[in-house]
């Protein structure tokens, strides 16, 4: 709505710019020298040229308005001239008039000379006629649209900026309503800003301490998480202003217009601190600089600007810069250093706890049948989005209406459910029961073959929510600290854990899917990687057989050894990785009831965290395992 909203806005003003032109050419014609003889317009550069002949007498410039006034001759001969000053030479400007002995004068606003007086009531009052009739019509036209809440029009760009600074709109965060009570679920995200929160309820006690406040937070995740909807929620929470602008409207402007709203967009924020700046969509701006041949100067110049702006704002005031994108491996790096958008907020898809609370917020407004149950719909709808959920929701709002009940009934729901997400299926990713439990066991069988090799980290989360990367599901290990080197044997338990997913899946159902490639390509990789670069094959011992292809580009390996040798290393590679995978397939056949609960616990969850998983593994009940001593 918020396009809409700002298109129609732009309309409206063109109207009235056309209505001002349409004035002014019919003024002219009924008082054709009511200006002529009073101002002459000259462009800059005949102004300089005046100056420089010693022409001009005096000059008049109002404080911060480009327009300079002035006159030739004196007395009878006195002519009034107008200009408007060159970008950036006010001062080279003033340097002139001043050795010309031109006499300067300077005013604020609003003078009144009897010229100024004329022109004003000339032009000035129609004019204003004219911008409150249109005011009111805009008014009108937005009420009967249903305001949308806080959208940020920076249409100012038509004729140039000719109405001076942007026309920027903003509206406080509070009269949008929206709290942290409106954003479903996303609890680690809602933590990591309750600290931007605070500091904006609070600037002073910050910088009383002298901490370094948060300047930027970027929002990373997939479209219709609510990224959108939690920068609101923090605007709202803190009571401040909530600037909000898309990165593709700094790119879409004229030439060199960017980089200027950048700067009028900082000041405005600059006025109105504390606040929040909020980005959207900001790899349009932020793009890496280096990646493609046909740069684009525009952009790139939008991106400097921002910043620079972003260094040297003044965050004593409490300025909070939130930016959202759902390719944050796009971004330029220089907008992640510390002290710019320094901090990033993963905003994931929800598990099926989130997704049940999404569904209640937005249920909340609609009239519903008592005794629907939600929790069937965010069962059936792994992978959907709160976006894709609020649709639901009123799909099937829609759908009540369509046949003329005035209450939601669960049937409403369920069908609601099969046009949202068959309709985005391409969109989203929305496994089916069966594919939730293959990736429940697979994810399973990663993490099982994981804690049963004493050297492997501990596993610290099994997910089954889709992820944009396209993985279905993944299982975190964490090392515990840091460490730089592998020996050979955690290498081979590497191999294991990876073979450890599709082992699951022969073992159980008895069937492979494609759901391992990227497991098989990692464990490849190792295997490769241990006898041609670590020397940890027996066949060959320590013989460099490979060379990285490239450290940075993350390639594989070129070979530097015969052809005869090269077959030699794949049978030496496929062995490393049987060895892992007959490894795998045991461990889970030693724990196959462990396997099938905690799977279906998953299966249940979608998401448990390492401790409930070693729980449960380790739960005494005749089927625990024997669990290997912690490495040293
Ligand atoms: P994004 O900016 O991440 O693309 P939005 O913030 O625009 O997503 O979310 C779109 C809509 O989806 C929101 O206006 C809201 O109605 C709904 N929504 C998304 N996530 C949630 C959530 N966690 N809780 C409640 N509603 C949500
Ligand atoms: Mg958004
Ligand atoms: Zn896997």
């Amino acid at each position: 709505m918020d396009m809409n909203d700002n298109k129609r806005r732009r309309s409206m003003l063109l109207y009235i710019l056309i209505a001002i032109v349409a004035y002014l050419m019919i003024s002219q014609t009924i008082y054709p020298n009511l200006r002529a003889t009073q101002v002459q317009k000259v462009d800059y550069s005949q102004f300089v040229e005046m100056v420089e002949k010693d022409e001009v007498t005096q000059a008049t410039s109002i404080y911060g308005n480009p327009e300079v006034t002035f006159t030739t001759g004196e007395g009878d001969s006195q002519k009034f001239y107008e200009t408007v000053l060159y970008y950036g030479t006010e001062e080279s400007t003033a340097q002139l008039l001043e050795e010309h002995d031109v006499q300067m004068v300077s005013e604020i606003q609003d003078t009144s000379g009897d010229l100024w007086l004329m022109l004003l009531i000339s032009y000035g009052l129609p004019i204003l006629v004219f911008l409150g009739i249109g005011w009111w019509l805009n008014r009108r036209m937005k009420k009967a649209m249903g305001d949308d809440g806080p959208s940020m029009n920076f249409g100012g760009g038509f004729g140039g900026g000719g109405l001076g600074k942007s026309n920027a709109k903003e509206i406080k965060g509070e009269e949008t309503g929206v709290t942290f009570k409106d954003v479903a679920g996303q609890d680690e995200a809602k933590e990591s800003l309750q600290e931007i929160v605070s500091f904006l309820k609070n600037p002073d006690k910050y910088t009383e301490i002298g901490a370094r406040c948060p300047r930027g937070a970027l929002l990373v995740g997939p479209p219709g998480t609510g990224k959108t909807l939690l920068a609101k929620a923090v605007a709202g929470e803190a009571g401040v202003t909530f600037f909000q602008i898309a990165g593709s409207a700094f790119v879409e402007m004229f030439v060199g217009r960017g980089a200027a709203k950048v700067r009028d967009l900082f000041k405005q924020a600059n006025e109105k601190a504390p606040c929040i700046i909020f980005i959207d969509e900001i790899d349009a701006v932020g793009k890496r600089r280096d990646t493609s041949l046909s740069s684009n100067d525009e952009r790139e110049q939008t991106l400097n600007q921002l910043l620079s702006e972003m260094d040297g704002f003044d965050n004593h005031k409490g300025i909070v810069v939130l930016a959202a994108t759902n390719r944050p491996e796009t971004l330029d790096q220089a907008l992640l250093r510390p002290g710019r958008f320094d901090r990033r907020i993963p905003v994931e898809l929800p598990d099926l706890a989130g997704r049940e609370a999404i569904l209640k917020i937005h249920a909340d407004d609609v009239k519903m049948e008592p005794g629907i149950d939600l929790g069937v719909i965010a069962r059936s709808t792994p992978g959907a989005s709160g976006a894709d959920l609020a649709n639901i929701i009123n799909e099937a709002a829609l759908r009540a209406v369509r046949f003329g009940r005035r209450r939601v009934t669960q049937e409403d729901l369920l069908e609601s459910v099969d046009v949202v997400i068959a309709g985005e299926k391409k969109k989203s990713t929305v496994l089916s029961p069966h594919e939730k439990e293959v990736v429940s066991y697979h994810e399973t069988g990663h993490a099982i073959v994981a804690a049963m090799q004493k050297g492997s980290a501990p596993v610290s989360k099994i997910t089954i929510v889709p992820r944009t990367s396209g993985a279905l599901g993944f299982t975190m290990q964490v090392e515990e600290d840091e460490h730089f080197l592998t020996t050979r044997q955690e290498a081979k338990d590497k191999i294991a854990v990876l073979c450890g997913g599709r082992a699951a899946e022969e073992l159980i159902f008895g069937e492979m899917t494609t759901g391992a490639s990227n497991d098989i390509e990692k464990a490849t990789q190792l295997a490769r990687a241990m006898v041609t670069q670590y020397g940890m094959s027996d066949k060959f011992g320590m013989v460099q057989l490979g060379q990285p292809a490239s450290r940075y580009l993350g390639g594989g390996s070129q070979l530097t050894c015969s052809e005869g040798t090269a077959q030699e290393i794949d049978a030496e590679v496929q062995a490393l990785v049987e060895e892992g995978h007959q490894n795998a397939l045991r461990t889970l056949r030693e724990n196959r009831f462990k396997l099938h609960e905690i799977a279906h616990y998953l299966q249940k969850k979608e998401t448990i965290t390492g401790e409930e998983f070693m729980n449960i593994l380790t739960r005494d009940d005749g089927f625990a395992p024997k669990m290997p001593t912690p490495a040293e």
